[in-house]
């Protein structure tokens, strides 16, 4: 069944690049709304200020992921919050916030997670639909490439590549069980950067908002931050927090096997492009169907190999 949250909440905090104080409530939302944000500081009509959490509607990913409505009004760093949402099992919110930006909080998932597992989920009365992937899809750009096969679960096999002696080359194959899983292993791995780019990115007006309270920051030597790291693979775990929430704007909870080498939000909002284009890439599906003879996939032998 399709679930959303139990009661509304409340989180507020500064956002990472306009540096402001955002405050946002996340509600709960009767079934097939999927998740929907709504500008509260805008006074235009209701149906102006909603922003659809969908693909379609993605204006930047360009440092995080920015959607905008057909009137031009938009909401940008929402990948952590479209993560959480995604990991815990919520189909169905309506986000309200007060400006352009979603807070950075910790520069994880953790808050969101820790706040919808305290209210819990409610289950509503209409069956949970998944997009199933139907056929092997590839996306590349430069030397970076994302592909997605036909899969029962959702699986994500991420290799990052920095010329950093804390990365290097770091590889992990996420397979979803649960919300639980999702809390333990990913929910709480923090965005990175690197001195030299934060420098940069401040001399340009950016990340304004950004500190070592929601980042791990990265020099020459190694990690800036007093603290140390949450998790081993802190890193490329981040990397796939980020993609949980990106791939979520397909509108479902995916059933595909995702390889991942030098991902981004770019790369995710391609290959969603690249899945939506052609309706026989993709199917939805119940649960209950995943084993059913009538929906097995169909494999093609050639892949869709697509390139700027
Ligand atoms: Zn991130």
């Amino acid at each position: 069944m399709q679930k959303t949250v139990n009661k509304s909440f409340n989180i507020s905090g500064i956002t990472l690049h306009s540096g402001i104080i955002s405050n946002l409530s996340v509600h709960p939302a009767t079934a097939n709304t999927g998740i929907v944000f709504r500008r509260v500081d805008i006074k235009n009509s209701n149906e102006e200020t909603l922003i659809e959490a969908k693909f379609n509607n993605v204006s930047t990913s360009n440092l995080c992921t920015k959607i905008t409505n057909k009137y031009g009004i938009s909401v940008s760093t929402i990948e952590h919050l479209m993560s959480a949402l995604h990991g815990m099992g919520v189909d169905n919110a309506i986000i309200e916030v007060d400006c352009d930006e979603l807070p950075i909080l910790d520069g994880s998932s953790v808050e969101y997670v820790s706040q919808i597992q305290s209210i819990g989920l409610k289950s509503l009365n209409v069956e949970k639909k998944f997009l199933s992937i139907s056929r092997p899809i590839v996306f590349s750009m430069n030397d970076s490439f994302v592909k997605v096969s036909p899969s029962d679960n959702f699986e994500v096999d991420y290799t990052i590549s920095y010329d950093h002696n804390l990365i290097k080359e770091q590889r992990f194959n996420y397979e979803f069980k649960d919300s639980n899983q999702f809390k333990n292993l990913i929910s709480n791995c923090r965005t990175f950067g690197f001195k030299d780019e934060v420098d940069s990115l401040r001399k340009r007006g950016l990340i304004a908002g950004g500190s070592l309270d929601n980042a791990i920051v990265l020099d020459k030597q190694g990690i800036v931050n007093k603290d140390k790291l949450r998790q081993e693979n802190e890193f490329v775990k981040h990397k796939i927090l980020d993609f949980i929430g990106d791939i979520y704007l397909l509108g479902y909870s995916v059933k595909g096997a995702f390889e991942i080498y030098k991902g981004g939000h770019r790369l995710t909002h391609e290959i969603m492009n690249s899945i939506m284009s052609d309706q026989s890439n993709w199917r939805l599906i119940k649960q209950e169907n995943l084993n059913d003879k009538k929906y097995q996939k169909t494999y093609y032998t050639k892949s869709i190999a697509l390139s700027l």
